[in-house]
């Protein structure tokens, strides 16, 4: 097993950082979500243009072909080199587009991939519903199949950026006998087909809701969208969903950690009340260090989680185990911070919003307790516990 990087990898460290130095967009990134869309995609294209969209999607669709290492490398530097979150482009280039890469049919393929790549589409996810979240396999949103046709009527919710979206990951019922795992189809859906609406879901804060219900009304969609077989959409999902826990958040544990070294310092050089720097305090420099040990050990979990997936087609149930850490380090993270702001936490400014947001990631792409189910019945081994 080789712990370091080879010189390949080291070299391409190297340019991918003069590149980001020259690339990177400095404005800062709007807040609304049409803004968001038009931010999001310009910066993809930028990176397509400059050969550094889709590192280990493969080349015929787009990408650059290159191994999972790189691109944890490109999450690194781009973590470094404070570049935009994919906010609206998440689900295409974290979920969407590898889950086509591994069950789409070549047309699909061909079709969708370069157009994520190219920052031309965006992409939303409709699996949780008004009545089946955590029970995904209870979910009713059906659809007939009439000649070479699917009619869809039903809803979906928690659909984020749903308004901006062009296409989305479709999880229904297609056999209207069957029940839970079985007969559910997993289908690409034009979001600006007729019959689709779309209505936000309101903040509490009242900030601009990325967050939606998307309503069918016999929604036409072609047989042909859906991805793997008819009636085959639990494994399809499963893979969606093994992406979303296993590698989607890669990109933010980066961020994460090159977050809790900013704190480090900001704690070395910010005084409290009694004049001494934070980092004298015993409880906050405990804490700390504890972070930055706990975000060290996550990044090690990380490339081992990549050695893995570089002999799978996709991440296995281990992939629960980094979502579950990455949702923890990054309350903890948040609560030190609002302690280093001090009076300044009492302001809605940026760390406040994403301190906010911390309690969110405890339940998108699944809540915590999903997750610890997953590792303790898929990877302990350990019986089921109803
Ligand atoms: C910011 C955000 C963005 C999201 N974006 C999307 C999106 O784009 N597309 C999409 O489809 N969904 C999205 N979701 C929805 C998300 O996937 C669901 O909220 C999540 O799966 C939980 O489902 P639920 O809200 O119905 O809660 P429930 O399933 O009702 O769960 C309620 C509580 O019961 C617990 N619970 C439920 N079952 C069990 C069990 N078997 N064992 C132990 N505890 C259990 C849960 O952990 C939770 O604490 C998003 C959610 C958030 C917060």
């Amino acid at each position: 097993m080789h712990l370091d990087l080879t010189p390949q990898e080291r070299l391409f460290r190297e340019e991918l950082r003069d590149w980001l130095a020259a690339h990177v967009p400095r404005e800062t990134p709007p807040k609304d979500r049409f803004g968001i869309r038009a931010f999001d995609m310009a910066w993809q294209r930028i990176q397509y243009d400059g050969g550094w969209a889709g590192i280990a999607w493969p080349k015929e669709y787009g990408g650059r072909g290159l191994s999972l290492v790189e691109q944890v490398i490109w999450y690194e530097e781009a973590a470094r080199a404070d570049a935009p979150d994919a906010r609206c482009a998440f689900v295409g280039l974290y979920h969407g587009g590898p889950t086509l890469i591994v069950n789409a049919t070549e047309e699909q393929k061909a079709f969708h991939l370069p157009k994520i790549l190219k920052g031309e589409t965006v992409w939303c996810q409709g699996f949780s519903e008004p009545g089946a979240g955590s029970d995904l396999a209870g979910l009713s949103t059906r659809a007939e199949i009439d000649g070479d046709e699917l009619v869809v009527t039903g809803s979906k919710i928690w659909t984020s950026y749903a308004q901006v979206a062009d296409y989305q990951e479709l999880l229904l019922r297609t056999d209207p006998q069957s029940r839970r795992h079985g007969g559910l189809s997993w289908v690409i859906c034009d979001m600006r087909a007729p019959g689709v609406s779309v209505r936000p879901v309101p903040m509490s804060n009242g900030w601009d809701s990325h967050l939606n219900q998307v309503f069918y009304d016999e929604v036409r969609l072609p047989l042909a969208n859906v991805v793997g077989e008819v009636g085959g959409g639990w494994k399809v999902a499963m893979s969606t969903l093994s992406f979303e826990r296993g590698t989607a958040f890669t990109a933010r544990q980066m961020q994460i950690a090159k977050w809790v070294d900013d704190l480090i310092e900001r704690a070395r050089t910010r005084t409290g009340p009694d004049g001494r720097p934070a980092f004298g305090d015993d409880e906050i420099g405990r804490r700390l260090a504890r972070l930055r040990a706990e975000t060290a050990a996550l990044r090690a979990m990380t490339f081992a989680a990549v050695a893995r997936n570089e002999r799978r087609q996709q991440p296995g149930p281990d992939g629960s185990m980094l979502k579950i850490h990455l949702a923890r380090l990054s309350k903890e993270a948040n609560q030190i911070a609002r302690r280093l702001m001090g009076v300044d936490a009492l302001l809605m400014t940026d760390e406040m919003e994403e301190h906010l947001y911390g309690f969110a990631a405890t339940v998108g792409g699944g809540t915590d307790e999903i997750q610890h189910n997953i590792v303790a019945e898929r990877v302990l081994g350990l019986p089921k516990s109803y």
